[in-house]
C-alpha cells in the first residue's frame, strides 16, 4: 500500500490563485500589477461590468488571466427563489461567453451567495441548477483558515482568505515556509493559498501597497504553480481521471493533460494518454 497525492504541473507542491470580484474599473490597477509578479487571478464578472470590452481584453484575458460568472444582476443565490436565481447566473453566462468568444464554467457567489438561505432555496438546490447550468465551480466565502487544502466540494470553494484578513501575511509565511515533500508520510498532501477581495477596497482603503507586499511574499516560489480558478479546477479534476490497477503498480492517464503525483516521496508523470508502471515505494 502507497500513499497518493496531487502534484501540481512540474511536480510543484503548492499553488496560488486570486479571485476579485465586480468587474470595477480598479481590476485594470489590480490585474497590470500582480501580473508583474507573475501571479493569476479570476475576475468575477457581471453582465455590467465597469471595463470595456477592449480593456478586460488588453489587461486581464491577454495576461493569462481569467473572467467568471458573478451573476447577471449580482444576486444572491441563496436568497432567491430558484427560477430567479437560475435566471442571473445563465444571463451572466451566456452574457459573457457571447462577448468574450469562448467557455465560461467559472463562478463566485455575489452577495451573500450561499452564507444564508430563504424563499424556498436550499444548498442542495443551489449546487443542482449550477451543475445543470454547467458551472462547475463557485467560490464562497466566510471561512478563513489557514489549512490550505484543495476543496472538497467545487460548489462550496472556500478560500484561504480575503486580502483584508489582519493575518495575511502570517498566513503566506507560514505557507511559503512549508516543505512539503521533505515531510512525514500523510502530511505530504499538496496545499493551496486562495486569496479572494475586490480591487476597489485597494482604492478605497488607499492601501495598494498591501497588494505589492502579498505579491511579493508569495510570487516566485520555485516549489509553486500560479494559475487561475479554472486551470486549477481542469488539473484537479485530471488527476482524479487517472486510473489504477488493483495492485496499485499501473496508472493510466485517459485526460489530455499530463499529470504528476508523488507516490510515497517519488514524483511521477503520466502524459496523456499514457500508462506507467510504478516501480519503487
Ligand atoms: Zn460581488
Amino acid at each position: 500500500m502507497r500513499y497518493f497525492f496531487l502534484r501540481f504541473p512540474g511536480g510543484k507542491t503548492k499553488a496560488v490563485t486570486l479571485s476579485y470580484d465586480d468587474g470595477c474599473r480598479d481590476d485594470i490597477r489590480m490585474a497590470d500589477t500582480i501580473s508583474k509578479y507573475g501571479l493569476k487571478c479570476t475576475f468575477n464578472l457581471t453582465a455590467n461590468p465597469a471595463m470595456t470590452k477592449e480593456e478586460i481584453q488588453e489587461h486581464i484575458l491577454d495576461k493569462g488571466h481569467e473572467i467568471a460568472v458573478h451573476g447577471a444582476q449580482h444576486r444572491a443565490e441563496g436568497l432567491q427563489r430558484p427560477a430567479a436565481g437560475i435566471k442571473d447566473v445563465l444571463d451572466c453566462r451566456l452574457y459573457l461567453e457571447k462577448t468574450f468568444d469562448r467557455i465560461i464554467r467559472g463562478m463566485a457567489y455575489p452577495d451573500s451567495g450561499i452564507t444564508r438561505f430563504g424563499n424556498g432555496t436550499s444548498y442542495e438546490t443551489v449546487k443542482q441548477y449550477l451543475s445543470d447550468l454547467g458551472i462547475v465551480y463557485s467560490r464562497t466565502l466566510a471561512g478563513d483558515n489557514n489549512k490550505f487544502e484543495l476543496p472538497t466540494d467545487w460548489h462550496a470553494w472556500m478560500p484561504t482568505a480575503h486580502h483584508k484578513n489582519p493575518q495575511i501575511m502570517e498566513y503566506i509565511k507560514e505557507f511559503v515556509e512549508l516543505d512539503i515533500d521533505g515531510s512525514y508520510g500523510a502530511r505530504r498532501y499538496p496545499r493551496l493559498f486562495y486569496i479572494w477581495g475586490h480591487s476597489f477596497e485597494f482604492e478605497r482603503d488607499e492601501n495598494w501597497e498591501l497588494l505589492d507586499e502579498i505579491a511579493e511574499a508569495i510570487s516566485g516560489k520555485e516549489d509553486t504553480w500560479y494559475a487561475t480558478n479554472m486551470e486549477i479546477y481542469a488539473y484537479v479534476e485530471a488527476y482524479h481521471a487517472l486510473v489504477f490497477s488493483a495492485d496499485e503498480t499501473k496508472i493510466y492517464n485517459p485526460t489530455l493533460h499530463a499529470v504528476w503525483l508523488n507516490i510515497d516521496g517519488v514524483t511521477y508523470t503520466v502524459k496523456p494518454g499514457e500508462t506507467i508502471i510504478v516501480t519503487e515505494g
